[in-house]
């Protein structure tokens, strides 16, 4: 069976080592970081992450602040909010919750928003600082899965690594993440002819895509690393027997639960090492974000 890598338990080590860095900040130099979020329109799953990052903050000492605009609110109305924490010095981070409203356009949103602030890592600049592996805020869901492989001492240098999935908030960067630390990198798409012979070649196998049980074991490789990041959620009426035997209480209490990409119960058994979903990538994305807005309170601080 494979081991399960805990995100929950890495994030957890993550946070507890933050809450000690922001008493340290405040103490030496009387700076306690702070996150702005600008949360439009009424997204259910929007506003489970946007609670959960206050959440984040609070557990680690941080301010934390939401700007929460109705729907019809106009890009104006968006950037105005963006300039109102730009401006503001106990602000060190912001971020504007994906996705927009339609009339919005989210790049001119998205680059709004100082390189410097950029917490989320999505500004073009963010990115260009990632290729060119300059300092810079990297995209949190991409440094979680690295963070946790690190912290596993899963070795990354001279592996053959696959990603499923190419958006420019996940996929990309986390496939560049995994080339500036020597992975040998392939990267899938929509439009990839053979995705098993891809995902069969890798040793570390990292999934964002959105499609439960797209992954099954007949494409893992023997003793692989599987990173599972995606996230479904699956109603009653959609799961099947095994998945309601398996997550019966989950559908009791709740009528539905969460899935990755990764046929979960399938692949264990021949991974070395594995992600859970929850529990596993998800937990780790609230923890970096938080570590990139300590990163701009400490440079805003004057301290590297
Ligand atoms: P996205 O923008 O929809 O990207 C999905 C990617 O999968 C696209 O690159 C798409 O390719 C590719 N794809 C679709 N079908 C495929 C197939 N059959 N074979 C190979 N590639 C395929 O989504 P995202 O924002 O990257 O998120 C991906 C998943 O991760 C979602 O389930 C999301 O909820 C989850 N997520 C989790 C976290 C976390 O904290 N755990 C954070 C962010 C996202 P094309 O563009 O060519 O169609």
């Amino acid at each position: 069976m494979a081991k399960l890598i805990s995100g929950v338990k890495i994030s957890a080590e993550i946070k507890n080592e933050i809450k000690e860095e922001v008493k340290e900040l405040i103490r030496v130099k009387g700076v306690r970081p702070g996150l702005g979020v600008i949360l439009v329109g009424e997204d259910p799953a929007s506003k489970v992450y946007v609670a959960n990052k206050q959440k984040g903050c609070e557990e680690v000492g941080f301010l934390s602040e939401t700007a929460r605009m109705p729907a019809d609110s106009t890009e104006e109305q968006v950037l105005n909010q963006i300039r109102l924490y730009q401006e503001r010095d106990d602000i060190h981070g912001l971020l504007v919750q994906l996705p927009l409203p339609q009339h919005i356009n989210k790049n001119k949103i998205l680059y709004a928003i100082s390189p410097d602030k950029d917490v989320d890592g999505f500004h073009p600049v963010n990115i260009g600082r990632l290729v060119a592996q300059q300092e810079g805020f990297i995209p949190a869901t991409p440094a979680g899965v690295i963070e946790m492989l690190k912290r596993e001492k899963i070795e990354i240098k001279g592996k053959n690594a696959t990603m499923v999935g190419h958006s420019e908030i996940v996929g990309k960067p986390c496939a560049l993440l995994l080339l500036n630390e020597w992975a040998t990198v392939t990267i899938c798409h929509i439009e990839t002819k053979d995705l098993k012979s891809h995902t069969r070649d890798a040793d570390i196998l990292v999934v964002a895509v959105g499609k439960p049980k797209l992954i099954s074991a007949d494409m893992v490789k023997d003793e692989a690393v599987v990173i599972d990041i995606g996230i479904n959620r699956i109603t009653k009426d959609m799961a099947d027997e095994k998945l309601l035997e398996w997550r019966k209480e989950d559908f009791e209490k709740k009528g539905s639960t969460l899935v990755g990409d990764v046929d979960f119960q399938e692949v264990e058994s021949r991974a070395s090492a594995i992600t859970p979903v929850p529990g596993g990538v998800g937990p780790m994305t609230i923890a970096m974000l938080l570590k990139n807005t300590l990163q701009s309170a400490k440079r805003y601080a004057g301290i590297r």
